[in-house]
């Protein structure tokens, strides 16, 4: 039995593990989920130019000083602004200009009344309230002004960030690229959903899992990919596959048996293991490497042990790789509202069900080879080496998937 802690077994991809310090530009459309690369600052001010935010009457405040509905003061309409447009007359004593919101405040007004106080007047328009001076006035840059920094360099972009570059004027913007990873199952009993499923067989779940879970974590997978049970199409898929990948995953063929193949590809490759096996379950067969100068993570091929794997040992590489302080892994302590009848030899990973600080375990087998009664699960509970039955009200510590 491995004494390799999973910590330890952490530490030592970690080791050989970089920050990506390139970066490409995409369209902002693109952007949500990435990183800036960069510092970004307003080339203009926003908004350009002085606005207004209603519909009114741009003025001289010092003209209307004193208006009232019973004493309104009467100002003759010069113009119209509306949103998009430029006034062509300046506001002059005892004039007025109509404006719309979001339209340029004209030269000489210091103010908007709003229309609802007024008589909506089109040549002439009564005033019906005073206004101060920039009362009713958006200044040119309130939002930001030209050469304030907007966004600082890290900044994981969403929909509110990308709108406010989008503000900016600029329809590309600067990230770190993705993580490329590539994402091989190996077996000869795997067939594809959508193929006929012939004796023997079971469809192969892993490769879904694997590439949808490294996608939604931000990663791109560039090649997915299956062999059978061949050292020698394994490694060749794999010196294809570090060509373009930062990261090789497979899954499968990592035990002891006669058709864990793994072992053997690696030995066809430049190749050094890092470690084979951990004292975890699942994934205790779990074999890294560094194989033509890329890391190549294999797991096991039962679908949990591979699930929980991609999580305990794959996600703190991703955080590392791009910066990503919310890809680490976040442990909780919770008390737990099951029983797990099961001593543990070594640490021991249950799918659960965490919430308000109670953990719960599901229905049907927590064993590595099944994959359904996972469904639901958020959280990976911890059972360590050595403990007894774990009872309700216990206090555990659990893995945020
Ligand atoms: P292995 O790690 O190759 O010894 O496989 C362990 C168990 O997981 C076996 O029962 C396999 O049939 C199953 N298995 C392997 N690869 C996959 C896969 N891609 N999808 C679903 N089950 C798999
Ligand atoms: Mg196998």
């Amino acid at each position: 039995m491995s004494e390799l802690t999973l910590e330890q077994a952490q530490n030592l991809l970690l080791a050989r593990t970089e920050k990506i310090e390139e970066t490409e530009e995409i369209l902002l459309w693109e952007g949500v989920g990435r990183t800036l690369a960069g510092d970004i600052f307003a080339q203009h001010d926003q908004p350009p130019f002085p606005r207004s935010p209603l519909d009114g009457y741009a003025a001289r405040s010092r003209d209307i000083k004193g208006a009232s509905k019973k004493r309104p003061v009467a100002l003759m309409v010069i113009d119209e602004v509306d949103a998009g447009h430029v006034g062509s007359r300046k506001v002059e004593e005892g004039t007025a200009v109509r404006i719309m919101t979001g339209a340029p405040i004209p030269e000489g007004a210091d103010c908007v009344i709003r229309q609802e106080d007024t008589d909506y007047g089109q040549e002439q328009v009564e005033i019906y309230e005073e206004a101060g001076p920039y009362e009713n006035y958006c200044f040119a840059g309130e939002d930001y002004k030209a050469g304030s920094k907007i966004l600082g360099k890290g900044t994981r972009l969403g929909a509110i960030e990308l709108g406010t570059l989008a503000s900016l004027g600029s329809e590309r913007v600067r990230v770190f690229r993705r993580v490329r990873a590539a994402v091989l199952t190996t077996g000869d009993e795997l067939a594809l959903p959508g193929e006929e499923l012939k004796p023997g067989k079971i469809y192969d779940s892993n490769l879904y899992t694997l590439v949808i879970r490294l996608t939604a974590l931000g990663v791109e997978v560039v090649r997915k990919g299956r062999t059978g049970d061949s050292p020698e199409e394994a490694a060749a898929w794999i010196r294809e596959a570090v060509r373009e990948a930062d990261m090789i995953l497979t899954t499968g063929g990592v035990s002891v048996g006669k058709k864990d193949i793994m072992h053997d590809a690696l030995k066809r490759l430049v190749c050094e293991r890092i470690f084979w096996k951990i004292a975890i379950k699942p994934g205790m067969p779990t074999l890294c490497a560094q194989a033509e100068g890329k890391l190549l993570i294999c797991l096991s091929g039962n679908p949990f042990g591979a699930a929980a794997n991609l999580e305990l040992l794959v996600r703190p590489v991703l955080a590392k790789m791009t910066g990503r302080k919310e890809l680490e892994l976040t442990r909780l302590p919770a008390v737990a509202e099951s029983e797990f009848p099961k001593r543990s030899g070594v640490t021991r990973y249950v799918r659960a069900f965490y919430e308000d600080g109670r953990v719960k375990i599901p229905e049907g087998s927590n064993a590595s080879g099944i994959l359904s009664s996972m469904c639901g699960c958020n959280c990976l509970m911890e059972i360590p080496a050595g403990t007894q039955a774990l009872k309700k009200g216990d206090k555990v510590w659990i893995v945020l998937l």
